[in-house]
């Protein structure tokens, strides 16, 4: 199988910009960012979509979320947005499962 895109930044291929790291993920700040913070949540394991994820996989999505709140306390965020596109008709475009960290919209407390 070809490598997607975020293997081969994971092998150091590809430069990112990481903002956090461990043994299960990767935080990437995304290429194109759609909000004032925009990151990348992405497994290790090139699982291709939401959909592929079966058995003992499903402790990486709550992985996934305890490394969003891990972001939210280092960024000193007071929210954020945890997207998934999930298959074509979804708006997914890396066949990769990743989640996408949005966060900076407005200063809710203003
Ligand atoms: P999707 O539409 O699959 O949910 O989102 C893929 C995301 O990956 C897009 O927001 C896109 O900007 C981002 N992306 C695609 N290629 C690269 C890349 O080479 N580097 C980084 N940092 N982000 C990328």
């Amino acid at each position: 199988m070809e490598k997607s895109i975020f293997t081969r930044i994971m092998d150091g291929e590809i430069p990112a910009k990481v903002e956090y790291e461990d043994e299960q993920v990767i935080v990437i700040h995304d290429i194109s960012p759609k909000a004032p913070v925009h990151l990348l949540i992405i497994p290790r394991k090139p699982i291709p979509t939401l959909m592929d994820v079966e058995g003992d996989d499903f402790a990486i999505l709550a992985h996934i979320h305890a490394v969003a709140q891990k972001l939210a306390q280092k960024l000193e965020l007071k929210g954020f947005r945890l997207i998934n596109n999930c298959g074509k008709e979804g708006g997914q475009e890396v066949f990769h499962i990743h989640y996408h960290f949005l966060a900076g919209f407005q200063d809710e407390s203003a």
